[in-house]
């Protein structure tokens, strides 16, 4: 038999451990209330053609929200060096990225740290993605809190959360999520095979070791169809990728 289910993101569900009225998040039942009105309806063009790097990341159109250094789910430096993506959805019908962000920026998003469970007291990712936005909570190079307690998940990934609030198109969510994806496999040379859903990566100590989690992407709780469309549509973004040529040099003629 296995002991309590404490996941640092099932946990909340369960004791509501909030201070605040019951902000949970990460692919939870979470209830951060929709405080504004940004779900404008800009719809992606589906851009094909090549591009480079830097173009790229304009288009996902990330916006820097960092959570404060020092504080809350940063207050204990913990470096990362990437080597995995790992892709959430927040099963959040009513917050958007930017309730998120400011959920994240003021440590409202807890969970009890312990031992072989959470280590910081805090649900912590990098990126939340909606339909027109990226929001970046956490540099790439720091450790979150978001897939598996001290194993590799948290570890070595960066941690990307789509949303669920009403009104926010899913097709444009994925696509930038997509997007997203395939700028940071280039920037960290981070392979497709290590593009990995939150099930990917087992809870140890909990009752569902592999969380069915994007929900909307799994089959049956595991990989299937819907995952490998996703790759595709990461694999398509990747390729768009082109890097500048250098100026040839004239030294060896
Ligand atoms: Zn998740």
């Amino acid at each position: 038999m296995r002991k309590l289910i404490i996941h640092p993101i099932a946990f909340l569900g369960s004791f509501y451990y909030l201070f605040s009225a019951l902000l949970i998040c990460s692919c939870t039942t979470t209830q951060i209330e929709q405080s504004n009105s940004k779900n404008q309806t800009t719809s992606i063009k589906s851009s094909t053609g090549a591009l480079s790097p830097a173009h790229l990341y304009r288009e996902i159109k990330v916006v820097k929200k960092f959570i404060p250094k020092g504080r809350y789910g940063r207050k204990y430096k913990r470096t990362m060096k990437p080597r995995y993506i790992t892709v959430h959805s927040t099963q959040n019908y009513n917050g958007d990225a930017w309730d998120h962000a400011r959920a994240l920026a003021k440590g409202k998003l807890r969970a009890p740290k312990r031992r072989n469970g959470n280590r910081i007291g805090y649900l912590t990712w990098h990126f939340t993605v909606q339909e027109d936005v990226v929001i970046q909570h956490l540099p790439t190079i720091e450790q979150g809190e978001h897939a598996d307690f001290n194993g590799p998940g948290n570890n070595y990934s960066i941690g990307i959360e789509m949303c669920e609030h009403r009104g926010n198109s899913r097709q444009s969510t994925l696509d930038r999520t997509a997007k997203l994806c395939a700028s940071l496999m280039h920037q960290y040379k981070i392979p497709l095979k290590n593009v990995v859903p939150h099930q990917h990566w087992p809870r140890k100590g909990t009752k569902q070791e592999h969380k069915n989690c994007p929900h909307y992407l799994m089959t049956n709780g595991r990989p299937g169809k819907k995952w490998s469309q996703f790759l595709r549509s990461v694999k398509r973004q990747y390729n768009r990728i082109q890097v500048p040529q250098a100026v040839a040099m004239t030294g060896n003629e």
